[in-house]
């Protein structure tokens, strides 16, 4: 039995960031950039009018008021899209709308509702006054040419959709999506929707798997139930190491007479690289390999499967993708948690905010059989091993699950 710390380490060094590919940038969204990405031009990419008013010379200006309008001469107007091509003299105006270029000669921006507006004829009367620079958006204030724009590794999200497409991008380079088998194991389950006979349960693994690989950015290749029986396990895995990046199996790994996963696995040419980490719940946890795919065998029980998922699978995904692995929070606990003497705890809990402190509560439900003890659960509280249990006011770790808040 190795500790939970050395496991991380053995499975981490097997992980192969994925090859990269592009893709059109509508088909990248929760993709991770695989290069960095430049502003192609300066934003704003020209001087351009922050309103719809009317390009002035501000020193024309100076005293324009309510009751003592300055009078310009209004030489032509600029709609967004236009060149532009208009330069302007003493005295003269030109209508100017939001996103517009700036014609030469102007050097700030006068909004419509300070103006006598645009239909006052070949003159407007102006009722404020100006600066130089006044509404105008200047080149390059946003951002300059050829700085990086997004940095590699980052997740695409609508942000980076938005600022991608507005420097033009129309397809990124990505890292491929891992593709995932899921497999869950015991003659003793069927699928919802089907009667119970005595002695059997319904599959609850397959579907918790399937939500966290969607969640998590994998793709699902293949998935199915498949009893206790070699030749069938055999079939499936044997498919499944041909077309996956990583095989992810709950059941079959513990000491039972019907726990094939293990020597089947080594039949079809995997090397087992951890077998029985010192942690609670989940202990016989199974990782091996092949030159193209990863194993992760967990335990049958619900919340050993859904918690060995988080703990295990989840940051190497993460980190196939391109992503940086998430990292537990620090938190104080408001209740007592059950430590382990030689085991890594883990248990769902729910984190709050208490006096700008994260505090934590793990669930009352303890058994790994208890997969109702992650109904209300924002996070999975991880104790090290040690003589006694916590108490209020002890520090753990927690993993908080992404997809709940903190609240
Ligand atoms: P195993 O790891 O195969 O010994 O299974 C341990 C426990 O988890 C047994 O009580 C199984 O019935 C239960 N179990 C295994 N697979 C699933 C599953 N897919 N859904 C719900 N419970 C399961
Ligand atoms: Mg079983």
């Amino acid at each position: 039995m190795i500790s939970v710390e050395k496991a991380h380490m053995i499975i981490l060094d097997k992980v192969k960031i994925q090859d990269s590919k592009k893709v059109k940038l509508d088909e990248s969204s929760g993709m991770v950039l695989a290069e960095d990405i430049t502003a192609l031009f300066p934003m704003p990419r020209f001087d351009n009018s922050a309103m719809d008013g009317f390009a002035v010379r501000s020193v024309d200006i100076i005293d324009a008021k309510k009751d003592n309008p300055v009078i310009l001469k209004m030489i032509g107007g600029i709609p967004a899209g236009d060149k532009g091509d208009i330069t302007l003299g003493q005295g003269e105006c030109v209508q100017c709308m939001t996103g517009a270029p700036i014609p030469k000669g102007a050097d700030a921006v006068v909004m419509v509702e300070d103006t006598s507006g645009y239909n006052s004829g070949p003159t407007v009367q102006i009722f404020l006054d100006a600066y130089t620079g006044k509404h105008i958006r200047r080149k390059g204030e946003e951002i300059s040419e050829g700085e990086v724009l997004v940095a590699k590794n980052t997740k695409i999200t609508p942000a980076e959709i938005g600022t991608l497409s507005t420097f033009g991008y129309s397809k990124v380079s990505v890292y491929r999506t891992p593709k995932v088998a899921l497999l869950s194991t015991g003659d003793e389950l069927v699928k919802p929707g089907q009667p119970l006979k005595t002695g059997q349960i319904y599959n609850s693994n397959l579907f918790v798997f399937t939500d966290l690989a969607k969640r998590v950015g994998a793709e699902i290749i293949m998935d199915d139930i498949v009893g206790d029986n070699h030749q069938d396990l055999r079939d499936f895995l044997s498919k499944a190491l041909l077309k996956c990046d990583i095989l992810i199996s709950s059941g079959g790994v513990s000491m039972g007479t019907h726990d094939y996963l293990r020597e089947i696995l080594e039949e079809l040419g995997v090397k087992e690289h951890l077998w029985k980490v010192a942690q609670k719940p989940g202990k016989p946890l199974y990782f091996g390999s092949t030159p193209d795919n990863l194993i992760f065998g967990l335990p049958g029980n619900p919340v050993s499967s859904f918690i060995g998922f988080m703990e295990w699978v989840w940051p190497v995904i993460e980190k196939m993708m391109g992503l940086n692995v998430s990292h537990a929070l620090n938190a104080i606990l408001t209740e007592t948690f059950p430590r382990e003497q030689v085991k890594t705890r883990f248990l769902f809990g729910i984190a709050k905010w208490k006096d700008s402190r994260l505090v934590c509560a793990p669930s009352l439900k303890f058994g790994s059989h208890m997969l109702t003890s992650s109904l209300k659960a924002n996070c999975i509280i991880k104790s090290d091993p040690g003589n006694g249990p916590l108490k209020p006011g002890d520090q753990v770790k927690i993993r908080l699950l992404p997809w709940k808040q903190i609240l």
